[in-house]
């Protein structure tokens, strides 16, 4: 199947409510533009290095989905819309900073921690003061969280993971929930969720990682 055709495979089966974001790491910019040419109308990138040169000239919303780092805060507020993976405040300081910087509002989800499989994102107990103090950061606007499911988890396992999510975002507000990917979307959108992210769903399986992101190709003799 083509790109075209696991997109609009997709999109009739997915509840119009819901965004599909087209998430293309690693794929080359060709398949970027053949998806926006299918109708992605939102694109999902976790390396700011790799995202820019590749969505420059890409007419889609931009999502940041990778985890943010403070040095490359500014190159992050300047190619994305939306930032859903803001996990700690001092992500969100060097965000609110380049985005002020740059004359622009930022939107921003709070990425929740609900799975042990995951290194990145905030507790749930501690979401509600993260996100009370993001609203404090005129350049930044809160408009809901992300999560990422367990990896291999078990179906239950999944949705509760995604019921948590949901409970955090009724509880800090906002209206967007960003969960759900290629392998849980069902769960996801079954638990409420109004954004799902989709790579090899949409793109087939993922090119390995470019040479320039593997620290297991640099040469050190
Ligand atoms: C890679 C990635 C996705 C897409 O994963 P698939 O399983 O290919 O759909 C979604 N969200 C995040 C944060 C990712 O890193």
């Amino acid at each position: 199947m083509s790109i075209a055709e696991r997109y609009a495979a997709l999109r009739a089966e997915v509840p119009a409510s819901v965004t599909i974001v087209a998430v293309t790491k690693f794929q080359p910019a060709e398949s970027v533009r053949e998806a926006v040419a299918a109708g992605v109308t939102d694109v999902g990138e976790n390396y700011v290095q790799e995202a820019r040169a590749k969505l420059e000239r890409i007419r889609a919303r931009k999502h940041f989905i990778g985890h943010v780092q403070t040095n490359k805060a500014k190159a992050i507020a300047g190619a994305f819309d939306l930032v859903e993976s803001v996990d700690r405040i001092e992500a969100a300081e060097a965000l609110a900073k380049a985005a002020s910087a740059l004359g622009k509002r930022l939107g921003v989800l709070l990425q929740l921690n609900v799975s042990p499989s995951e290194r990145f994102g905030c507790a749930p107990a501690q979401a509600e003061q993260l996100a009370e103090r993001l609203r404090a950061f005129e350049t930044l606007d809160l408009q809901g969280v992300m999560a990422i499911g367990p990896i291999g988890g078990d179906r239950g396992e999944i949705a509760h993971a995604f019921e948590t999510a949901a409970a955090v975002l009724a509880r800090i507000g906002g209206g967007t929930l960003s969960i759900g990917m290629s392998g849980d979307w069902r769960e996801a959108v079954a638990a409420g969720s109004t954004m799902i992210r989709l790579g090899t769903a949409i793109f087939g399986p993922r090119p390995a990682r470019p040479a320039s992101n593997n620290a297991a190709n640099v040469r050190c003799l």
